[in-house]
């Protein structure tokens, strides 16, 4: 029996997917290996579906988009959304994990956020260019306390 008859599925194979994404193949191999794309074993044969490719070109290609997420619901992708900012009894923070090298104050950052006026989901945001600023901190931190970490990217 031929079970490849069964329902068309647009599976993407490692060379269409390389190129469908213009990038060589073993730049998707080290993806996969970092786990930085979604793929999918059939049997023995490694395949992706288009959602899988997608996802990839928008974390690296999100610049651009970054400001139009707060112009739309994550949820429903409705474009009725609603800005503000999201209390309790004061504004929240977002503070990065790492922050002892930090006051409280210096290392808390601004939350900002969109309802959605079809769904109702509610998204935060924080300030990006005050964490650019925070891991920058960090790093001169780091470099202070410790001996130089062999370096694991070049
Ligand atoms: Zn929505």
């Amino acid at each position: 029996m031929d079970e490849q008859k069964a329902e068309k599925i647009d599976w993407y194979s490692i060379k269409e997917a390389a190129k469908y994404l213009d990038i060589g193949e073993p730049t998707l191999y080290r993806w996969m290996r970092d786990r930085k794309i979604t793929f999918r074993k059939v049997g023995d044969s490694t395949r992706f579906l288009q959602e899988d490719l997608d996802a990839v070109v928008e974390v690296h290609h999100s610049k651009c988009d970054a400001a139009e997420v707060k112009t739309r619901c994550t949820l429903c992708h409705s474009e009725d959304v609603v800005p503000g900012v999201y209390r309790t009894t004061g504004l929240n923070f977002f503070q990065p994990r790492k922050s002892k090298f930090w006051s409280l104050h210096t290392s808390s950052i601004k939350s900002e956020a969109v309802m959605c006026a079809n769904c109702g989901h509610i998204s935060l945001f924080g300030d990006t260019a005050k964490l650019a600023k925070l891991r920058l901190q960090q790093k001169q931190d780091q470099e202070q306390s410790d001996p130089p970490a062999e370096k694991a990217e070049a």
